[in-house]
C-alpha cells in the first residue's frame, strides 16, 4: 500500500466505518463482490476501556479456525489479520497466534511489561499450536519450532524484527535430526536461529567498524573449508562447526550464552519485536508514511514449516500480477531447499516462479489455484511467501500489494473490466498521489536510441531517471542536499538505505529480484528503480560501476529506463509522458495507448462522483488553457502581481511605488492599465465562459524594488528624471523588518485605493471586450489579507465605483456586466469574524498557505532549517505547508465556513493555497463543506481523484478496509 491515503488514519469517519466482506465465501466472492461492496455495514472499532476485566491479549489461528478475522488489522496489525482470514477461509496456514497491537500499547505504557494474564493465555494457545501440528515445543521426541514476526496495521516491510526456528537448542537440535532423519537441516535451522536471535534480541551484530557481519565471516570461513559456494551446500558436519562458532561469537559479545529454555527464548523475541517497533528504521519509515507511533505492533507466533528440507521443499514470495506494470500475470521468485530469509535477502539468486511448474509441479499448480482464491477472495493484488515442505505447501502470509503508480490504474481498471471490483473500489485503490507517476517525464526516443547502454536488469520501478551515482545511501544524501539528481546504486540495498532511496530519482541494484528490498520500496515510492542487473559491476572499495566494458566512477552521470529495465551513460533528455502528449499536446498515437485511455476513463469517473470542483491556480492564458486540458472547471486564484515583472512593465511598476502623491501614482498607474487589461482579455478568453478569482495586489511593495542593482537604480532615475539618491531612499525608507506582517495585501489598497481601482477598472474592461467577443466572463475580484469587514465593506466600495464607471464609459446596465466581490480567509482573525466579514463578501477562499504562516506563527520561508527535526522527533507528520494542518488551522477552516455561512448560507467557499492538490487536505475541504479547491495545473487529475474518494469515503467506504 502506497503513500497518501495513510492521512486517512486522520479522518474520523475510519474509527466507526468498518466493512463486511470479509467473509464472503471464496466461491462466491465474485458474485457478491459488488454486492457486499455497497453493502456497507458499520462495527464500531473497540475500545480497550470496553473490554477491562476481561483481556483477550491472544488469538490464535489454524487448523481452518480463527478467534480473529481480516477486518481486525488495528488490532491484529495486518499480517496477523490475514494470516486469520486465510485460516478461516482453508487456506493451509501453519497454526500460530497474535499477540495484539494492545499489548504494544500496554509494554510502552508500563514501562516494557505485560499485562498479567498474559502468561497463561500464551501458554494455552502454544498448546493449541501444539495439537493442531502434533508436535511439542522443547519436545526432543518431535519438537515444534516456532517463527516470532512483527506486524504492524500497514506493513512495513524488513523495518522490524524477526526470529525464526525458535524453540531449538543442543537437545532439541539432536531430536530434530533423528526425527526426520535429516541432520543437515536439523543444524542448517540451528545455526539460522543463532544467527537471528544472536542479532535481533542480544544485539550481537556488526561493530560500526567492521565492514563484514560476523555471522557472515563464520559461514564465508565454513564454505571455503567446504568448497561450496551457497549456504545449501554445507553439510552436517561443517554446520555443526558453524554452530559452535556461533554460540562463542555470542558468548563473547553479549557477555552471556544465550537462553536454552525454549519458553525464555520466546519471550526474549516478542519483546525484541515489540522492541524494534522503536528502532532507527522504523522510525524514518513511520515518518515518510505518516504512521503514528502509537498504533504499536503485533506479534505472530507460528509453527515452523520448513523449506530447507531438501529438494522437495523450497520457499518463495510472489504477487498474484506484476506489481511494477499491473499485468495479469503470476509473477515471483522462489528457492529449493531453502527458509524465507533467503530469497529477500538475496544470498541465492531465486529462480522464476514459473519454474516450479518443472521443479515442484504439484505444489505449483496447487499455488496458482491458492493465487485465484486469494484474489478472489481479497479482491485485490496479493503479495504472498510460502513455504513447501517435503511436498507440502504452506502459505505463510498475504497482503494487498504494494504496486507502482501504473500497475495501481493497470490493476484496478482491469479488475473492474473482471467484475471482480465495482468503479468506487477502483476509485478508492489508487492513491491518489500515484497519478503523478503516470505523468512523470520518459525518455526522448530519439536521445534514447543514441545513448550508450552499459546494462540492464529487472524493471522494477517505471518512469525515466538520471543522475549523478553515489554507491552508499549517506553518500547519496549528500549528493541530493547539494542540490544534485541522485543514482543509488548499490549490490543490493537493505533498510539502511532508506534516506538514500528517498533522496534519490531513481535506484540501481546489481543483485536481487523483483521481490528484492529494492524493488518493494521503490515501488511503494513510485521511485524509477532497475534491479538486478547481473550485467553490471559494483566495486564499492573503487567506487565504480562497469558494465559492458565501460566503468563510471562516483559522481558520474547515469541513466535508468524503469520501463523496460536499461542502464545507459550520461543525462538523458526527456519527453513528456504518453498522458501528457495525449492530454495537452493532442497527439494521437499517445491517445492510443493504454494508460492514457485508462487515466482518461478513471478522470471521468471521479468527475461523476465527485462533489468538490476542482479549480486552478493559474497566471497566465497558456497556463489556463493547460489547466482546462486537465480539466479545470475555472481559476482559484491568478495572482495579478506576477504580471507585472514582464518586459518594460516593472518601470511602470516601479514609477507607481516610488510616487511621492497621490498624482503622480495616478500617473503610473495610468500605465499600467492597458497592460492588465491586455492580460485579463487573454485570461478570460482562455477560460471561455468559466468561473475566474482575480487576487488584487498582494505583495509588500518592496519585493518589487528591493532587489535594484545599482546599474537599475541608475537606469529607472534617468528614465523618471530624478536622483538615483532619492531612489535609494525610498527604497530604504519602504524597507520594512518583517514584511509577511507588514504592509501588503489590501493594507495596500487601503493606503492606496488608486491602486484598487486602477485593477478593478482593467479586470471590467476585459471583461467588457470579451463579452463583446460572444464570450461569458465571471470576474470574482478577491481581496487579500482582510483582518477586519471594514477592510472589505471599503476596498469593495472602490471596487463597485470603478464598475459603475466603467459601464457608464459602454453604456450598460447593471445585468449586462457582472462580477463578484470576495475576500480571502488567509488571517486567524479574518475566520473568527467570518460572519462579520460575510456580509461584504459573495465569496470566500481559504489562503492556506499565509493562514498556515499566521495560525502557526511560523515562516513558509525560515522554516526549513528546524522543520526537518521536528519531523524526525515526530512533533510533526507531515510538513503544514505541504499538508494542510488540520488539528490546528483546520478549525479556522471550518469555523470560517460555519460562521460565513451563518451570515449568507450559500456563500461559495474555496481554497486557493497550496493545499489544494494534497490529496488529504482536499478530502478535508470536501468534509468541511467547500464548494471547490484550486491547484496547479498538474495536480487537478489527482485533486480530482482525492475529491472523488472523499465522496465515497463520506459513503462509509474507505480504502484500508477494501483488503
Ligand atoms: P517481513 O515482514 O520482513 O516479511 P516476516 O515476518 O514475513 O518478515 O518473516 C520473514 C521470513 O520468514 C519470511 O520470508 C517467511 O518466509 C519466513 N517465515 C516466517 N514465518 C515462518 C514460518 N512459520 N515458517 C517458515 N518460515 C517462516
Ligand atoms: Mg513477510
Ligand atoms: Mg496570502
Amino acid at each position: 500500500m502506497a503513500n497518501a491515503k495513510r492521512k486517512a488514519a486522520r479522518n474520523p469517519a475510519r474509527k466507526t466505518a468498518r466493512k463486511t466482506a470479509r467473509k464472503t465465501a471464496r466461491k462466491t466472492a465474485r458474485k457478491t463482490a459488488r454486492k457486499t461492496a455497497r453493502k456497507t455495514a458499520r462495527k464500531t472499532v473497540r475500545k480497550p476501556s470496553a473490554r477491562m476485566g476481561s483481556r483477550k491479549d491472544v488469538y490464535y489461528f489454524g487448523d481452518g479456525k480463527a478467534d480473529g478475522d481480516g477486518s481486525q488489522k488495528a488490532l491484529l496489525g495486518g499480517k496477523g489479520a490475514n494470516l486469520a482470514e486465510m485460516s478461516r477461509i482453508g487456506i493451509p496456514v501453519p497454526a500460530g497466534f497474535t499477540l495484539t497491537t494492545e499489548v504494544c500499547t500496554y509494554y510502552y505504557a508500563h514501562k516494557k511489561t505485560y499485562p498479567k494474564t498474559l502468561e497463561a493465555e500464551i501458554g494455552a494457545n502454544i498448546a493449541k499450536i501444539e495439537k493442531a501440528m502434533g508436535k511439542k515445543l522443547g519436545d526432543l521426541g518431535n519438537p515444534l519450532l516456532l517463527s516470532v514476526r512483527s506486524g504492524a496495521r500497514e506493513s512495513m516491510p524488513g523495518m522490524m524484527d524477526t526470529v525464526l526456528n525458535l524453540g531449538i537448542n543442543d537437545k532439541v537440535v539432536e531430536a530434530l535430526a533423528a526425527k526426520t532423519g535429516n541432520p543437515k537441516f536439523a543444524w542448517d535451522s540451528y545455526r539460522r536461529f543463532l544467527q537471528m536471535y544472536g542479532s535481533v534480541v542480544m544485539g550481537v551484530e556488526a561493530h560500526a567498524h567492521e565492514h563484514h557481519d560476523p555471522y557472515e565471516v563464520i559461514l564465508d570461513k565454513a564454505k571455503a573449508k567446504a568448497s561450496v559456494a551457497d549456504d545449501s551446500g554445507l553439510g552436517e558436519k561443517a554446520l555443526r562447526w558453524v554452530v559452535g562458532e556461533f554460540k562463542k561469537l555470542i558468548r563473547k559479545r553479549a557477555g552471556k550464552a544465550f537462553p536454552e529454555d525454549p519458553i525464555k527464548q520466546l519471550y526474549g523475541a516478542v519483546n525484541a519485536v515489540f522492541n524494534s517497533w522503536n528502532n532507527d528504521r522504523a522510525k524514518v519509515y513511520r515518518q515518510k508514511y505518516g504512521i503514528p507511533a502509537e498504533w504499536g505492533t503485533a506479534v505472530n507466533v507460528q509453527a515452523m514449516v520448513f523449506g530447507n528440507t531438501g529438494n522437495g521443499s523450497g520457499t518463495g514470495v510472489a504477487f498474484t500480477r506484476d506489481p511494477a506494470t499491473g499485468e495479469n500475470v503470476f509473477y515471483g521468485e522462489y528457492l529449493i531447499d531453502a527458509q524465507g530469509e533467503d530469497v529477500v535477502a538475496g544470498v541465492r539468486t531465486p529462480k522464476q516462479v514459473a519454474q516450479m511448474a518443472k521443479d515442484l509441479p504439484s505444489s505449483h499448480r496447487e499455488l496458482l489455484k491458492i493465487r485465484k482464491i486469494l484474489e478472489e477472495h481479497f479482491r485485490d493484488v496479493q503479495d504472498v511467501e510460502f513455504t513447501i515442505e517435503q511436498g507440502k505447501l504452506w502459505m505463510l502470509q498475504t497482503r494487498n500489494g504494494k504496486r507502482t503508480g501504473f500497475a495501481a490504474v493497470n490493476i484496478a481498471l482491469d479488475m473492474v473490466k473482471e467484475r471482480l471490483i465495482t468503479k468506487e473500489e477502483a476509485i478508492l485503490r489508487i492513491p491518489a498521489e500515484d497519478l503523478s507517476h503516470l505523468l512523470a517525464p520518459i525518455f526522448d526516443p530519439a536521445d534514447e536510441r543514441k545513448a550508450t547502454k552499459i546494462g540492464s536488469g529487472l524493471p522494477a520501478g517505471p518512469g525515466a531517471a538520471s543522475g549523478h551515482i553515489y554507491f552508499t545511501a549517506d553518500a547519496a544524501v549528500a549528493g541530493a542536499a547539494k542540490g544534485q539528481k541522485v543514482i543509488l546504486t548499490r549490490q543490493e540495498t537493505s533498510p539502511e538505505d532508506l534516506r538514500g532511496m528517498i533522496a534519490a530519482e531513481g535506484i540501481l541494484t546489481t543483485r536481487g529480484g523483483a521481490s528484492s528490498h529494492a524493488a518493494l520500496v521503490a515501488r511503494q515510492m513510485g521511485k524509477v528503480c532497475i534491479c538486478g542487473a547481473h550485467d553490471m559491476n559494483i566495486d564499492y572499495a573503487k567506487k565504480t560501476l562497469s558494465g559492458h566494458g565501460v566503468t563510471l566512477k562516483e559522481g558520474e552521470y547515469l541513466s535508468l529506463n524503469g520501463f523496460v529495465g536499461n542502464v545507459y551513460i550520461g543525462d538523458l533528455k526527456t519527453s513528456p509522458s504518453s498522458v501528457i502528449q495525449g492530454l495537452i499536446e493532442n497527439k494521437a498515437a499517445a491517445r492510443k495507448s493504454e494508460t492514457y485511455k485508462k487515466f482518461v476513463q478513471l478522470v471521468g469517473w471521479a468527475d461523476k462522483l465527485r462533489r468538490l470542483e476542482v479549480r486552478t491556480n493559474s497566471d497566465t492564458p497558456d497556463q489556463v488553457k493547460t489547466a482546462i486540458k486537465f480539466g479545470a472547471e475555472g481559476i482559484g486564484l491568478t495572482r495579478t502581481e506576477h504580471m507585472f515583472f514582464e518586459g518594460d512593465r516593472i518601470d511602470a511598476v516601479r514609477e507607481m511605488i516610488l510616487a511621492e502623491d497621490q498624482k503622480a501614482r495616478a500617473k503610473a498607474l495610468k500605465k499600467l492599465l492597458p497592460y492588465q487589461k491586455k492580460d485579463f482579455v487573454g485570461i478570460f478568453t482562455a477560460l471561455d465562459g468559466r468561473p475566474a478569482t482575480i487576487r488584487l495586489l498582494d505583495p509588500p511593495l518592496h519585493e518589487f524594488i528591493g532587489t535594484m542593482t545599482a546599474a537599475q537604480i541608475s537606469d529607472l532615475a534617468r528614465k523618471l528624471e530624478v536622483k538615483p539618491d532619492y531612489i535609494k531612499h525610498r527604497i530604504t525608507a519602504l524597507h520594512e523588518e518583517n514584511p509577511m506582517l507588514g504592509h501588503r495585501g489590501c493594507r495596500l489598497g487601503i493606503v492606496y485605493p488608486e491602486i484598487t481601482r486602477m485593477q478593478a477598472t482593467a479586470i471590467l474592461e476585459a471583461a467588457v471586450a470579451v463579452q463583446k467577443k460572444n464570450i461569458k466572463v465571471q470576474p470574482e475580484i478577491m481581496v487579500p489579507l482582510v483582518s477586519y469587514s471594514k477592510e472589505l465593506e471599503l476596498q469593495k466600495a472602490v471596487i463597485d465605483e470603478a464598475a459603475a464607471e466603467v459601464r457608464k464609459k459602454h453604456g450598460l446596465k447593471v445585468g449586462q456586466l457582472k462580477y463578484q466581490v470576495g475576500t480571502m480567509i488567509e488571517i486567524p482573525r479574518a475566520a473568527l469574524t467570518a460572519d462579520e466579514i460575510a456580509n461584504h463578501a459573495a465569496f470566500f477562499s481559504f489562503g492556506t498557505n499565509d493562514l498556515t504562516q499566521t495560525c502557526l506563527g511560523l515562516s513558509r520561508d525560515d522554516s526549513s532549517s528546524f522543520l526537518p527535526k521536528y519531523q524526525d522527533a515526530e512533533i510533526l507528520s507531515a510538513n503544514p505547508f505541504a499538508s494542510l494542518d488540520q488539528t490546528g488551522v483546520g478549525q479556522l477552516v471550518e469555523m470560517g465556513v460555519e460562521r460565513g455561512r451563518r451570515t449568507k448560507n450559500k456563500l461559495k467557499i474555496g481554497i486557493c493555497g497550496e493545499h489544494g492538490g494534497d490529496p488529504g487536505s482536499v478530502k478535508f475541504c470536501h468534509r468541511s463543506g467547500l464548494n471547490y479547491v484550486s491547484c496547479s495545473p498538474f495536480r487537478i487529475p489527482i485533486a480530482k481523484l482525492a475529491a472523488a474518494q472523499a465522496v465515497l469515503e463520506e459513503r462509509g467506504l474507505a480504502r484500508a478496509e477494501i483488503s
